[in-house]
């Protein structure tokens, strides 16, 4: 796990307690070890436990989570998790693709990443 101390991947504020996998949930990813893979850091964001219970569900946070994660790991990192769970379902790739095309229609700059 990288560290990044207490800060809410939500709301930016410090004292963030609950893990949450914000891209790919246990329930997406077939019973057996491979489900261990989501525990991975690309998929594992800290919030705060109010963030987490009033706005863990909610498309507005998995979309502001995804711009978090871009921006922290870049789309590559991101796709390759998803690829490497080996999923049928096309959904979490074309969700992230999304956001990246909203972003570069923002005019995001991406030249921030490492
Ligand atoms: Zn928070």
């Amino acid at each position: 796990m990288q560290e990044r101390g207490d800060t809410c991947d939500y709301c930016g504020e410090a004292g963030a307690t609950d893990m949450h996998e914000w891209l790919i949930k246990r329930g997406a990813v077939p019973k057996g070890r491979k489900q261990l893979r989501i525990f991975d850091e690309r998929n594992c964001s800290l919030l705060h436990h109010t963030c987490h219970l009033v706005e863990g569900q909610t498309k507005e946070m998995k979309r502001k989570l995804a711009r978090v994660f871009l921006e922290r790991y870049g789309l590559e990192a991101l796709i390759g998790f998803v690829e490497e769970l080996g999923l049928r379902d096309p959904s979490h790739l074309q969700f992230l693709k999304g956001v990246v095309k909203d972003m570069d229609e923002e005019g995001y700059s991406w030249q921030l990443l490492a």
